[in-house]
């Protein structure tokens, strides 16, 4: 009977506990394991069934092994940091286990994502027969799925995908961020990039902008082009693809207070000598600002997640839009958090139950655009997020 451990006890966490503890004959058992066992504790508590917790530190490859050689988890799901990545996938090696996260990995001195650190561990799990799937949250993953059940039943080829990610929620604090905050604000503060004609084009953090109308009612917003890590995968797995773009709403609001954060240095990653002890800004900073999962009750509002994707079909130029909208405070009724963390959570648990039903199988490293969209679009109607597609021309 399937055993899982999930790793982390932040926003994300949370939902995915929730929601596999909702689906027994799929998640016979649950261990969640993370550095602060109280966490792991105060989500157990919530919930109508009884769960293992356990103290981890999954930075520590021979802790993980230890407490994965213990529990005997089919899968593991890290829902921990993007640094946690590679130890936890060296874990699931050692052990024989299948391996499933939210974000690719980052190097923590280092502000840059790429999957080549993940893809480099494809032959060591084909040998050793497990499985590893990665960016199982909404973007990257529903966001993939989209892309792929796109191309399955809508298109002959695809030839520009915009992602457009809008996050139209109030909290109500003067600053804060929805997931957690050194990951946030690393991304938001990174260059920007996007594939055109089959190379990389770099540009200044948030430096290209434009309006987009944002579907049942939420209106016209401005969006902010970004790099996000699936357009590397996405343009690997659906090769046709000529343009990917990735965008994000901001308010005027966070943008002003990131950029005073940044003049003075508050954004920095490296360390900096203060009453003789090195302290990196950014950490720093993340112990001032809310933690996210203090949000849910106080968010209001909706999310809207979707690709905005022109192509061929039949030899007609095609434009169509897929999306999923998620109210926050219907969140937080079900699973005591904000959408972001539903939106991430949610899907990460989808992804776990593909692997464990045996729908999505395979030996090795993938991600989510390189099987079949059809039974997790299905689950995704099932589970809380359901979407809406547009043919707009
Ligand atoms: P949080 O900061 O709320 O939670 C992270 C958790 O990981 C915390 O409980 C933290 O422990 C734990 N953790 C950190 N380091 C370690 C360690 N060395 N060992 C064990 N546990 C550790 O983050 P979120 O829940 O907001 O985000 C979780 C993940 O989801 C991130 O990787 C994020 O990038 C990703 N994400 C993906 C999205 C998507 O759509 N694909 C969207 C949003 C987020 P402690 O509490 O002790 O600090």
């Amino acid at each position: 009977m399937p055993k899982v451990m999930i790793i982390g006890a932040g926003g994300v966490s949370q939902v995915v506990t929730h929601k596999c503890a909702r689906v027994p004959e799929v998640f016979t058992d649950i261990l969640l394991a993370s550095r602060t066992i109280e966490k792991c504790d105060r989500i157990a508590a919530q919930l109508s069934r009884a769960i293992q917790t356990a103290r981890v530190d999954a930075d520590n490859v021979p802790e993980l092994v230890a407490l994965v050689e213990r529990f005997k988890p089919e899968l593991v799901i890290n829902v921990a940091l993007p640094y946690q990545d590679l130890h936890i996938m060296d874990a699931c090696l050692e052990t024989g286990v299948d391996y499933l996260d939210t974000a690719n990995y980052e190097p923590p001195d280092e502000a840059r994502f790429c999957y080549q650190w993940q893809w480099d561990y494809h032959e060591r799990f084909k040998e050793r027969g497990i499985m590893a799937l990665l960016g199982s949250g909404f973007d990257p993953g529903v966001t993939n799925v989209f892309c792929a059940w796109a191309k399955k039943h809508h298109f002959d080829e695809i030839e520009e995908i915009d992602i457009i990610d809008c996050n139209a929620g109030e909290h109500g604090q003067p600053f804060a961020t929805n997931f957690n905050p050194e990951i946030n604000i690393r991304e938001v503060t990174a260059k920007g990039r996007y594939f055109d004609q089959g190379r990389w084009v770099e540009t200044e953090p948030l430096a290209v902008a434009k309006e987009f109308d944002f579907p049942e009612g939420i209106g016209p917003r401005k969006i902010y082009l970004m790099y996000h890590e699936e357009l590397e995968s996405i343009v690997k797995h659906i090769p046709e693809v000529k343009k990917a773009r990735f965008w994000m709403t901001f308010s005027d609001n966070y943008l002003n207070h990131l950029e005073v954060l940044g003049n003075v240095g508050m954004t920095r990653i490296d360390p900096v000598m203060f009453n003789g002890q090195p302290i990196i800004p950014l950490k720093f900073l993340k112990a001032l600002l809310p933690d996210p999962m203090t949000l849910g009750p106080l968010t209001h509002g909706r999310t809207c997640i979707g690709c905005l994707i022109k192509g061929k079909k039949n030899g007609q130029d095609k434009t169509y839009y897929i999306y999923n909208i998620c109210d926050h405070q219907q969140c937080f009724a079900e699973v005591l958090s904000q959408a972001v963390s539903y939106t991430t959570g949610v899907p990460a648990m989808i992804g776990a139950m593909m692997m464990l039903t045996g729908i999505w199988r395979g030996h090795g490293v993938f991600n989510m655009e390189q099987f079949d969209p059809d039974p997790f679009m299905e689950k995704l109607k099932l589970h809380g997020l359901p979407w809406t597609e547009v043919i707009l021309s």
